[in-house]
């Protein structure tokens, strides 16, 4: 039978690379989703993937979710926690509102997807947590407080995971992508990422989500079951940690 996997925000951008990277292996794949009901029923016709809506900032939601996903594929092996939000602002004028919402969906939202299918992996004694950080939660960026925060949280969350689940057979690692070419950097005005963030990047260009992909492929395979607690940064060598 086939692994399970979900990808959290699989139906866009660098999660709907990695869900695909992973129909492509052989896993039984299902993406989640907040509310795009364009971008998700578009990726579902392309690729044919079950899409669920729910919010992973709400844990009632990501249990149920999570359920439904279960009684359709089976238990959950692989969870990818890829979904992620920006509310960029300097700390001056950034909201409360602008700082919950991202502290909400980008590291509340691990422990609301990680922990109900934690005892399953437990006790099944396998299982794949990749968590998607970012480059900014490793170094820190002017204008996002709450987002290099999150991130931030997000690779201590991974480390104190990997050493409780390490005798479980479960692996949790983070990637830190750099800058990548989806929707969320495209958003970012055009003079601003050619003066000043192409130049930070040695390799000169933005990443591919398919690039971050293969990642998570590797650090969900079988081959990777001597690595966790890892972080894995994907940058063009653009933040050497
Ligand atoms: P996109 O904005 O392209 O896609 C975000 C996805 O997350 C969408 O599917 C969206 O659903 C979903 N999502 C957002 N909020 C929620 C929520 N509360 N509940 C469920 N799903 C949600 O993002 P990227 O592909 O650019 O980023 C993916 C991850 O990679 C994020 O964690 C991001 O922080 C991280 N990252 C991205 C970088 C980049 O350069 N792009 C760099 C470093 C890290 P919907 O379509 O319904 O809104």
């Amino acid at each position: 039978m086939a692994r399970v996997a979900v990808v959290t925000g699989g139906t866009r951008g660098i999660g709907a690379s990695i869900a695909k990277a992973l129909k492509g292996a052989g896993y039984a794949v299902a993406v989640n989703y907040a509310g795009n009901e364009e971008a998700a029923n578009a990726f579902r016709d392309e690729t044919g993937i079950a899409v669920y809506k729910w919010d992973v900032g709400s844990y009632e939601a990501c249990k149920s979710g999570l359920a439904a996903v279960e009684a359709d594929l089976g238990p959950v092996d692989i969870l990818v926690n890829n979904a992620g939000i920006t509310r960029d602002a300097m700390f001056h004028k950034m909201t409360p509102d602008q700082w919950n919402a991202v502290i909400n969906t980008n590291l509340n939202g691990l422990f609301n997807m990680t922990h109900p299918v934690w005892t399953g992996m437990r006790d099944r004694k396998f299982g794949r947590i990749i968590n998607i950080s970012s480059i900014n939660g490793q170094k820190g960026q002017a204008g996002q407080a709450n987002y290099s925060a999150a991130k931030a949280g997000d690779i201590g969350f991974t480390k104190a995971l990997a050493q409780e689940g390490a005798r479980a057979g479960i692996t949790v690692n983070v990637v830190c992508p750099g800058y990548i070419g989806t929707e969320m950097v495209r958003a970012i005005d055009e003079k601003v990422l050619a003066e000043r963030i192409l130049p930070l990047i040695p390799v000169g260009r933005l990443g591919e989500p398919e690039e971050i992909a293969r990642c998570v492929l590797f650090l969900a395979s079988d081959e990777a079951g001597f690595i966790t607690g890892a972080t894995l940064s994907a940058n063009g060598g653009q933040y050497l940690a």
